[in-house]
């Protein structure tokens, strides 16, 4: 870990807001039970305090993407139940039963070969299938998920889940969301006695009908918005940036690489210590063409200006009474008001990639 001396900056991650964002979350499912995705640690938060924080909570049903996230949420969480969403990669059978996981099957392909595994071992493995309704990504065809509906009896393991990802569920009025609901429901009916699970952050706190047995919150847990007509939670991300160096520009001066941000007038400029290198999006700042996200500077919003550098960025303060703030000082990039949100949409990227992104070299604070 990097002493808050030696770091630009310093990111909180308040555990108590994802514990009671999972909550809420447990509670718009119900009856459905609420599983938690962990994938890309934690969507950054960090995998270990994210996964504890969540099982406390009262989360038994876990989702990360590749089979090395599993085993290290398997050290942690001896009695979860972990799917792995990427599927299942060749010559890995035997990692997932050492550690009882869950792959998540998703062409015939992967199911003939779990199968053969299974016939090998003498035990029936249970693992989920996933069919596409229209995302194009991974799953079976429809098609493909009838056969395996009808070879049932031959299968050779059980079945723990069926599930199926939503493409467009953060726009409500998006008619694909219609055309899988509808379609999934077909499919989770060829598997009466499987749990079926469709719905992300956005299908629950949709309409309960995309909710099935089991929905698979990500976003919505660490304090993104889910879909944008519906407020975040608690956020659970706080960045504050330490000001590296406050200057003047006059008049006419650009500041930063390609001179994308001319001052308009005399400015006083803070320079803080992160920049693309920590996560903070190359696009944040304003050009002389388009606004860009702001930080919180003495209490005041102030905007980003400039291109961000890789482990510097602008930001004009103009407007502060000179000598309330030093350098040394922080400033807040999220937290005080600034959601994850204002920061994404200023740099022409969503809440899941700023969450994903955010550095390495920053202090950070679990609380
Ligand atoms: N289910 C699957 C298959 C996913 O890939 C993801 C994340 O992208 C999720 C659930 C969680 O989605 P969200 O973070 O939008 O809630």
């Amino acid at each position: 870990d990097i002493p808050l001396a030696e770091a630009g900056g310093l990111l909180t991650i308040d555990l108590s807001a994802l514990a009671a964002n999972y909550q809420e979350l447990v509670r718009r499912a119900a009856p459905a039970a609420c599983a938690a995705v962990l994938k890309g640690d934690g969507y950054g938060i960090g995998l270990a305090p994210a996964a504890k924080t969540l099982w406390q909570a009262g989360a038994r049903t876990f989702f990360v993407a590749l089979l090395g996230e599993a085993r290290d949420l398997r050290d942690l969480l001896p009695d979860a139940e972990i799917f792995v969403l990427n599927g299942l990669f060749p010559d890995t059978e035997a990692a997932y039963r050492e550690r009882n996981l869950r792959p998540v099957l998703g062409s015939p392909a992967e199911i003939a070969r779990w199968r053969a595994f299974c016939e090998r071992t003498g035990e029936g493995l249970a693992a989920a299938v996933h069919v596409d309704t229209g995302m194009n990504r991974l799953g079976l065809t429809p098609a493909e998920a009838v056969s395996v509906a009808e070879g049932r009896a031959e299968l050779g393991f059980p079945l723990a889940l069926v599930m199926s990802h939503l493409a467009c569920a953060d726009e409500p009025v998006h008619p694909l969301n219609a055309r899988q609901l509808e379609d999934f429901r077909a499919i989770a009916a060829l598997f009466p006695d499987v749990r079926a699970s469709l719905a992300n952050s956005a299908g629950t706190v949709s309409d309960p009908a995309y909710h099935f047995d089991l929905v698979r919150p990500g976003i919505a847990v660490y304090g993104g918005r889910p879909r944008g007509d519906v407020a975040p939670l608690r956020p659970v991300v706080r960045l504050e940036l330490r000001i590296a160096r406050i200057r003047h520009v006059h008049e006419g001066e650009t500041v930063g690489y390609g001179g994308a941000h001319t001052a308009i007038r005399p400015s006083r400029v803070a320079i803080l210590s992160a920049g693309y290198a920590d996560g903070i999006p190359r696009l944040a700042g304003a050009s002389d063409v388009r606004p860009g996200a702001e930080a919180v500077v003495a209490g005041h919003r102030c905007p980003l200006i400039g291109r961000i550098s890789m482990d510097l960025l602008a930001v004009d303060i103009t407007e502060l009474a000179e000598d309330v703030v030093q350098p040394g000082d922080f400033a807040t990039l999220l937290g005080d008001g600034l959601t994850l949100d204002n920061l994404a949409r200023h740099s022409h990227t969503i809440d899941y990639e700023i969450l994903t992104s955010l550095g390495r070299r920053y202090h950070r604070r679990w609380v």
